[in-house]
């Protein structure tokens, strides 16, 4: 046989070839199964990641409800008061800085002046807010936005008033900053009264060009935010439509509501101005663009379009109308050439939208340049009251 003549050698196991073939076998092993054990590796830790994220998504839920929960903001009010929210400490004046801006600081003042002189409204009828704490504004705001108003410097670029910079950061905080923050407290209120009586404006507010983690445009804190997560969680309010009718963008809250299915965003601004935002111009659910040069008649057909059309797509449970006067015409920033009866109109036409539907409304009042801006908001409170819309005149007689 073949194989007799053949002398086949095995070869005895040595130490070494055994520990060879041990090699050869893990080397395959680890061949094989090295590509099976990253996927595992990969898989565990991004669902550890996907839930350490939705875990801090939840913690951070139930520490802003907890911080809305305990808020003082939202106060007492006793009915004999008329909805109408402001302070004297709204208003910005300190060593003539205030005149550095185009922007009227002492607009929410006068607006309240001529309607008590005028007889419309009782000084001891206005109500009074509190300004919003560092734990309201970190229901939205981030801590590093807030730590960043205590650099004088970025506060004077976000007001727009570079001399700001120069000044000591206590002083900036209490001269601009707490205004501010007193017409937040002031916006956020605002909607507990209108869920109560139908309607509340605040005189100020209207920082629509704020979100949680950036100012800007004489903005430096996102009321309109505030106030409507606020309602969420006090108000056990769903669906909110902002209508946002001063000439700028509202690029603030439109980044802070990004595709949130809760708030719909009804936006008429001039794109030809500041603050040319093309992100957040695509998170606007209803975006009317009105050129520089809009004339009244023009202005106020579009906006009957524009609320028939949000009238078809959404249901709100309540409105945050944005009542900017800067769309006047005159106005150095706004561009359009709407006049103060215009003005007028456009509020009671978005007061009628709501009334028509039993819908709340906060009204804040956001820019308007000019000195006659103070005027035309009188005009359009007057007007509201005299067309049965508001009641600023019932509750007096309550007390
Ligand atoms: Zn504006």
């Amino acid at each position: 046989m073949l194989c007799s003549h053949m002398k086949i050698r095995v070869r005895p196991k040595t130490a070494e070839s055994t520990r060879n073939t041990c090699e050869s076998t893990l080397y395959l092993f680890f061949m094989f199964a090295t590509p099976f054990i990253l996927y595992l590796c990969i898989c565990s830790l991004s669902m550890s990641s996907s839930w350490a994220s939705s875990a801090s998504k939840a913690d951070a839920e139930t520490l802003r409800r907890k911080r809305i929960n305990t808020s003082k903001l939202y106060l007492h009010v006793i009915p004999s008061k008329v909805p109408i929210i402001y302070s004297s400490y709204y208003d910005i004046s300190f060593l003539g800085i205030e005149k550095l801006h185009p922007f009227d600081s002492s607009k929410w003042g006068r607006v309240c002046r001529f309607l008590i002189s005028e007889g419309h409204l009782q000084k001891n009828s206005i109500v009074e807010p509190q300004e919003a704490s560092r734990d309201d504004l970190l229901v939205v705001h981030t801590e590093a936005y807030l730590n960043s108003l205590k650099s004088s410097m970025n506060v004077a670029m976000i007001a727009e008033v570079p001399p700001i910079a120069i000044l000591p950061n206590f002083l900036v905080q209490m001269k601009v900053l707490s205004p501010f923050r007193k017409q937040v407290g002031g916006t956020i209120l605002a909607a507990k009264l209108a869920k109560d009586r139908g309607w509340a404006i605040n005189v100020g507010g209207g920082f629509h060009h704020c979100s949680s983690g950036r100012g800007g445009g004489f903005c430096a804190y996102a009321d309109i935010s505030l106030c409507i997560h606020f309602a969420f969680v006090r108000l056990n309010i769903s669906r909110v439509m902002i209508i946002d009718l001063d000439a700028h963008q509202g690029n603030g809250h439109e980044t802070d509501f990004a595709n949130d299915g809760r708030v719909y965003i009804l936006d008429m601004y001039n794109p030809e101005i500041y603050p040319f935002d093309m992100e957040a111009r695509s998170y606007i659910t209803q975006k009317v663009e009105i050129v520089s040069g809009t004339t009244t008649e023009k202005y106020l057909k579009e906006l009957d379009k524009a609320l028939e059309e949000a009238r078809r797509n959404f249901a709100p449970e309540l409105i945050v109308y944005n009542a900017g006067t800067d769309i006047l015409d005159g106005d150095p920033l706004g561009g359009l050439k709407v006049m103060p009866d215009g003005v007028v109109q456009r509020d009671e036409k978005v007061f009628r939208f709501a009334r028509e539907r039993n819908i709340p409304l906060v009204m804040v009042t956001s820019g308007g340049y000019m000195k006659s801006s103070a005027r035309v908001i009188a005009d359009s409170i007057i007007n509201l009251s005299r067309k049965g819309l508001i009641d600023i005149t019932s509750h007096q007689r309550r007390r």
